[in-house]
């Protein structure tokens, strides 16, 4: 069964992270526990809930590993040469970056590979599928980090977070949810 999941990446897709880094500020920020749980498997930390904002009246998820059910883990992502898709929701249904109107039938095969072009049915236009705008449905990086266990649209990250991440980076972040 597919895992649905939080995903954080650089914006620029190109872009890579020092990952001792990344882990040392995300343990400092106290968004994670320092100690694995299993080989990259990160609990939440102390300031969790209020770097990440859940929209619900209450997160319907386990912060902490009980016998049998599901609960939210902090994982970094293997770095990769080119920028890969990280993943992407059932609704998914990506922007054209230029002419800013949804594109019809964008869903070609092979779109997930690195360097595939997309072509607007509105403009005309061909774009990098690592370029359109995804909207959080699907995001295109070489790096970054996931919080499984967090269904589509039910947490944010908070300002704080993601200017915790621009700050040990020096660029800026985004985020996607994942069900595959
Ligand atoms: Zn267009």
């Amino acid at each position: 069964m597919n895992i649905s999941k939080l995903i954080f990446f650089p914006i620029q897709a190109d872009k890579s992270i020092n990952y001792e880094l990344l882990l040392k500020t995300l343990i400092d920020s106290k968004f994670i526990n320092d100690d694995k749980q299993h080989v990259n498997q990160y609990l939440p930390g102390d300031n969790f809930l209020s770097l990440i904002t859940f929209l619900g009246c209450s997160p319907n998820i386990n912060l902490q590993p009980f016998e049998g059910e599901n609960h939210c883990f902090i994982s970094v992502i293997k770095q990769t040469s080119e920028p890969e898709c990280l993943g992407y929701t059932q609704t998914v249904n990506p922007k054209c970056p230029v002419c800013k109107k949804r594109i019809s039938d964008w869903k070609n095969p092979g779109w997930q590979k690195t360097g595939q072009l997309c072509h607007c049915d509105k403009c005309q236009n061909q774009t990098l599928y690592s370029e359109l705008n995804w909207k959080h449905e699907s995001g295109f990086a070489r790096c970054g980090f996931e919080i499984s266990h967090i269904y589509p649209h039910e947490a944010v990250p908070t300002d704080q977070l993601l200017n915790i991440l621009s700050g040990f980076s020096g660029f800026e972040w985004n985020y996607c949810y994942t069900t595959n």
